[in-house]
């Protein structure tokens, strides 16, 4: 009885919120308000066959970016495209500490990508690293609750140690794309532990989690990384990503 009055009071207090418009969820139980389940950008066909972007035509096999750039991972998915609704909730998410989209986003990545989550045969998801001095700053990192929903969900385990951004590199304007790779990849690095034990490379294949894919230099930078030490195959997942063309 007193945990149901509790439980209204909460409700009350802090009523649950569309993960998207942030709007307050009427009937409660509802995971996202009306009007973004419409408006929702949900990626369709033709899509890029390594990065899941958007293309302007089934004949298109691979988007402009990823013709361009021939990233070395082997392929990855996203569930929406970052329009100005998911560009609102990521950031509700991330720099509003809205911990709890994390569930409505791993739900729908879930359902979407989990049967080809598990076709990849990846021994571990392994959310992409925030820098020590972003995570103190921002308390938590959005990609390890991602990976840590979809790894309940999935029966994958998450690995947070092994993948480390070294360095708080911001994108150097002046550089061009190759020695921006560079500096990205010198952000990153495998914990001391792997490198010291000279065992071999733990995994096989990884799926790499992140919020949002853009340019896919993040991804790039981890992938040449993990492969570097001794990983065989790269996969990512993300909720959004960015346009093609
Ligand atoms: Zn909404
Ligand atoms: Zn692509």
């Amino acid at each position: 009885m007193w945990r149901m009055v509790w439980r209204e009071i909460l409700d009350a207090v802090y009523p649950k919120r569309c993960p998207i418009c942030n709007e307050i969820l009427v009937p409660k139980d509802r995971k996202i308000c009306s009007i973004c389940s419409e408006e929702l950008p949900v990626l369709m066909e033709p899509r890029c066959k390594k990065c899941s972007k958007p293309v302007l035509a089934e004949e298109q096999e691979y988007c402009f970016d990823c013709v361009k750039k021939q990233h070395h991972y082997t392929r990855g998915f996203a569930c929406f495209l970052y329009n100005e609704k998911l560009k609102k909730s990521l950031s509700e998410f991330k720099y509003h500490a809205k911990k709890e989209y994390a569930e409505f986003y791993v739900d729908y990545m879930v359902s979407n990508l989990g049967d080809w989550i598990y076709k990849t045969k990846a021994e571990v998801l392994i959310p992409i690293p925030l820098h020590k001095n972003k995570y103190k700053q921002r308390g938590f990192n959005q990609a390890q609750l991602l990976a840590e929903g979809l790894s309940k969900a999935l029966s994958i385990p998450v690995d947070t140690k092994l993948l480390v951004r070294t360095m708080d590199t911001k994108p150097q304007k002046k550089l061009d794309n190759k020695e921006r790779m560079k500096n990205l990849e010198k952000a990153f690095s495998v914990s001391t532990n792997v490198k010291k034990s000279e065992e071999l490379f733990p995994y096989k294949r990884v799926i790499l989690v992140d919020d949002i894919y853009t340019t896919g230099s993040t991804i790039e930078a981890c992938t040449n990384v993990l492969q570097k030490a001794g990983c065989l195959e790269v996969f990512f997942v993300t909720v959004c990503i960015g346009n093609g063309f």
